[in-house]
Formats: structure tokens, sequence, C-alpha cells
């Protein structure tokens, strides 16, 4: 049987391991991509925690896929060999349930994800669903396609869901990961751009990416720096800190909205009194593969890119714990 080197978790809080797999074969329904780039994503850690409901272990981390398909299982039509294709958090669905008959693949109740319900991409191949598939365009690096498919389609897609409208005040709390790629969206997408983290010297960063306005909480309170541009009609949240995130409702124009992308594993308090103007804080769920085709669409037609650093499988442990610790330039992607 041939092999393939893969990275996988096999006892909770890791560490990750180089082994050698089987090379899987795609079952009916399923395809199997030739790993070129695979991002690393903040949400690993449930597989390196082994702590996922359902998850079990050993399991293949990994949910920003981009490669190429070397072979479809029987029943796939819509995609061939050679296909270059990514595959983000969405890993599936069942097409039968009530979210999924409203077309709400996203918030499907037996819903797949990808390096979780199956083997991801730290590894040579993986194997997936084929709706789980969002096309490449050619303009679009394996590299700077992975990180897309989790970090780009999360902003992107919560972004034009949102209802701000074009010359809107859209405010990015954190400029990390996530970050970086929602003020390129923001501001591409025609929305008056604010850019809200810490310390003065991420200025220069904020309005490289297209930011209009930064807000440096160390010299303010984000709420003091969205009043003072009049109130933000949207704040998106792309930093895990409840406190950070909580902190931007008092900036939020009447009627305006907080949007959550981050997931920090503390609750949010939030003055009931100050949502009464008709302010709303919500969530949302990243998006489905269409949603990342079109992510990746735009982001080739805008010239939207991740700023990214490179590890090869060996050291995804190192990329991990780069990521983790805020050091990640700013989305680690490993190369198999
Ligand atoms: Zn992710
Ligand atoms: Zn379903």
């Amino acid at each position: 049987m041939p092999t393939m080197r893969a990275v996988q978790v096999s006892q909770p809080n890791g560490p990750f391991e180089v082994v050698e797999r089987e090379i899987p074969t795609p079952g009916p329904g399923w395809v199997r991509v030739k790993v070129e780039a695979c991002g690393v994503c903040h949400s690993d850690m449930f597989v390196r925690a082994g702590a996922f409901p359902g998850m079990t272990l050993p399991r293949i981390p990994g949910h920003e896929i981009a490669g190429t398909i070397d072979r479809v299982g029987d029943g796939v039509h819509a995609w061939k060999a050679g296909d270059r294709v990514g595959v983000g958090w969405h890993g599936g669905h069942c097409f039968q349930c009530d979210p999924c008959r409203r077309g709400r693949f996203i918030n499907c109740v037996n819903g797949k994800v990808t390096g979780i319900s199956h083997d991801g991409g730290y590894a040579e191949y993986a194997v997936v669903p084929a709706e789980s598939l969002a096309r490449i365009p050619d303009a679009l690096s394996a590299i700077d396609a992975g990180p897309l498919l989790c970090a780009g389609v999360t902003t992107y897609n919560a972004l034009r869901n949102s209802g701000a409208r074009p010359g809107d005040v859209v405010a990015i709390l954190g400029i990390g990961g996530l970050g970086h790629l929602a003020v390129q969206y923001a501001a591409r997408m025609g929305f008056r751009t604010v850019a809200i983290s810490r310390g003065a010297d991420k200025a220069t960063l904020a309005r490289e990416l297209g930011a209009h306005e930064y807000i440096d909480t160390q010299a303010e309170t984000a709420s003091e720096g969205l009043q003072r541009l009049g109130g933000a009609d949207l704040v998106l949240a792309t930093a895990p800190s409840a406190e950070a995130i909580a902190s931007t409702v008092g900036g939020l124009a009447s009627r305006g909205k907080l949007l959550i992308v981050a997931a920090p594993a503390q609750s949010l308090s939030v003055s009931a009194m100050g949502l009464l103007s008709g302010k709303t804080v919500a969530g949302w769920p990243s998006g489905s593969s269409i949603d990342s085709q079109d992510t990746m669409a735009f982001s080739a037609l805008t010239g939207v890119r991740p700023r990214t650093e490179t590890f090869e499988l060996d050291d995804a442990e190192r990329a991990f714990h780069h990521m983790m610790e805020n050091k990640a330039r700013f989305r680690a992607v490993l190369v198999p």
C-alpha cells in the first residue's frame, strides 16, 4: 500500500506527530485532494486538545486545505482530477435536515467539520466530501488560497451578510489572522474602514491593509475612539477576547451591530441598557463551500491576499505554537 506523510494527534493535548499513513481512497461522493498548502487555524486547538463533540483520535487536523484533485469517487460529476480546489471548516452536510432543506448548509444539524469529523489537510493527501469543495481561481497560489478557506471566508462572508452599506463606518477589532483579511475586505467593499488594535506601531500596518482610520486601545478605549468617529455602524470582532469585544458596544452608533466571528472562552458581559438604542449583538458561522469560492473570487478580483509564513509538515508543532502565541505574521501555512 502506498503511504503518505501526515501530522496527527493521537492523544488529548498533543503533540502533533509526523507519521506515515496509508494514502486514503475516496468512497462514493468523496474526492481525494493532493494537498499543496494547509493553513494553521486557532480552531486546530480543538483537535490538539482532543475536545470537540463527536471527535475521535487519532485525527489529522487542518481545515484550510488548498490543492489539486487527483481522484474522484463514484457519483462525483461536478469535479475531475486536475481541478484546483480548496476545503474549509465546513466539511459536508446531509442535504436532508430542515436547515439543509432551507439551503442553510452551514447550519446542518449533521454537518461535518474538515479535520475534525474526518481527517484534514496536515498531510500530503486528504479525502473529503465533494460538497465541501471550492474552486480556486488561477490568480491565487495554493499558499494564498489556504488561509482564505477559514480566516478569509469567515470575515468576507460575515461582512457581506452584515447589512452594512457602502460608506458605513465598519470597525474591525483585531488585526491578526482573521483581522488582517477583514480590514482588506472591508476597505474593498467600500466601507469607511476602522482598524482597532493595541499599540501605536500597528497604525502603519492597518493603513497598508486599507484602513482609513486606526484606533490604538493603549491610547484610548475602543468606545472612545469609535465615538470620536461618529459611532460604528458595524463592529466585526475577530480577536478572541471577551473583554475587548464587549468594550466596543459603547462605540456602536444607534442601530449599530456587533458581529462576532472570534471564539473567546469566556462569556461576554454587555449592559442591556446600552443596547436599547437598537444595537444588536450577533455571531456569524463562516460559510459553506460556495461562500469560500466567492471569497477566493473576490480576493482574486480585488487583490486581497493573506500575509503568510510557511512551514514544512515536520514543523507543524512549531507552526501551531507560533500561531497560538500570536507570533505568526499573520497566518502560518504548512506546505507538505
Ligand atoms: Zn479555522
Ligand atoms: Zn443537514
